[in-house]
């Protein structure tokens, strides 16, 4: 059998398959494909991740076809942790896949949906997006005859955590322990985090120019866009706007991911971590960028939120979608009747012990589960007595 493992080429500090700390369910090792490459396929095959095609980054999904989706962004995402991890010897697949899986949990209508449900979850424990995408692969699929979830890897499911109140951390057991030790995750993780930063920067600035939320003009205001655009302009002075604002997207990704891999080179060159366990101990991310470079970035992420998070536009969408899911959580928390037959019965089973935590928890992952039309819709049909039901 040819060794397919890129095991052979990864740096002493990557994850490696043979140090891997497993599965929940122990399975047998996987054939011509290592154990971070079956995480992805298994994520890649999930149906939670076929809804991120109809969910919400910034714009709405029926606000125009172009923009992102969080299926198009955790590409993006995993794009971008690829690049970076193949530069510094990393475990590629292992990046991929947290990438690919970070966004699974997200409700539908992005930030506004995550906030609402939240609020309507205050007294029965939260809701946090990270959590959840934690949830859905450890619990919520349902695709395997031997065990729930689609039992990850260890590592790979550190990375899908990315934060963590103190008190969840305690009910997580080995997987809540470094939020407890204020220890690190694994550089795959760590990548990937920093990828998730520089996507949406860059396809913010892309996707609020094309919503006319952003002019080119404005975005001057910020040091990266300025550099690039003037760079752009003294080459290309005839360029058209469309390819003049890709050229300087491009030109800002490319620059923030060579800092990114330059300065976590040099870090990695200094504190010479010899496993994976090393970088888990470090005191802090081994991956980072430039102080200069981190400025800019949170420079243009102030700026984005300001003008596009803010606008008056973007936030009239964002308060008919937390009104759609405050009085969906409402409807089905009263009677739990209404959701769907095993929703239902869930919610039924799960009242015994908690009266009120395990009712609020499986309608938190009904409406977590929704796609933004899937939400518009069950939400017409509750409460719009022309809508069949
Ligand atoms: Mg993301």
């Amino acid at each position: 059998m040819p060794d397919v493992s890129p095991t052979a080429a990864l740096a002493p500090y990557a994850a490696h398959d043979d140090e891997s700390r497993g599965r929940r369910y122990p399975e047998p090792p996987p054939q011509l494909r290592s154990e971070f490459q079956r995480d992805r396929d298994r994520i890649i095959h999930s149906n939670a991740f076929r809804r991120l095609v109809y969910k919400t980054q910034v714009f709405v999904n029926h606000e125009g076809d172009l923009y992102r989706t969080r299926i198009t962004h955790s590409i993006e995402v995993a794009q971008i942790a690829r690049s970076v991890a193949l530069a510094l010897r990393l475990n590629e697949a292992l990046s991929e896949a947290i990438c690919l899986a970070h966004d699974l949990g997200h409700t539908p209508f992005g930030h506004a949906g995550q906030d609402a449900l939240n609020e309507c979850m205050r007294e029965y424990g939260g809701f946090e997006h990270n959590l959840q995408s934690l949830r859905v692969v450890d619990e919520l699929e349902e695709r395997y005859a031997e065990f729930p979830g689609l039992n990850l890897t260890f590592e790979c499911r550190e990375g899908i955590l990315k934060h963590c109140s103190v008190r969840h951390a305690r009910e997580l057991g080995e997987l809540g322990e470094r939020f407890l030790k204020r220890q690190q995750p694994g550089l795959e993780a760590q990548i990937a985090n920093l990828a998730d930063e520089i996507a949406y920067n860059n396809h913010d600035v892309d996707d609020g120019l094309r919503a006319q939320l952003l002019s080119v003009e404005a975005l001057r205001a910020t040091r990266i866009f300025r550099r690039q655009h003037d760079a752009v302009m003294a080459r290309y002075p005839d360029l058209s706007e469309r390819r003049l604002v890709h050229e300087i997207v491009r030109r800002m990704i490319n620059h923030i991911v060579l800092d990114l891999i330059h300065t976590t080179s040099s870090q990695l060159e200094q504190a010479r971590p010899a496993s994976i366990d090393e970088v888990r101990a470090h005191a802090r991310p081994l991956a980072a960028l430039s102080n200069e470079c981190r400025e800019e970035h949170l420079e243009l992420k102030e700026f984005l939120r300001e003008h596009v998070y803010r606008h008056y536009k973007v936030l009239r969408m964002t308060t008919k979608a937390r009104r759609v899911v405050q009085e969906l959580f409402e409807a089905f928390f009263k009677d739990v009747t209404l959701m769907p037959g095993e929703y239902r019965d869930q919610a039924l089973k799960s009242e015994g012990a908690n009266p009120g935590v395990g009712r609020a928890r499986t309608v938190a992952d009904y409406i977590a589960g929704m796609t933004d039309r899937y939400a518009i819709l069950e939400h017409q049909r509750l409460f719009d007595p022309a809508e069949r039901t």
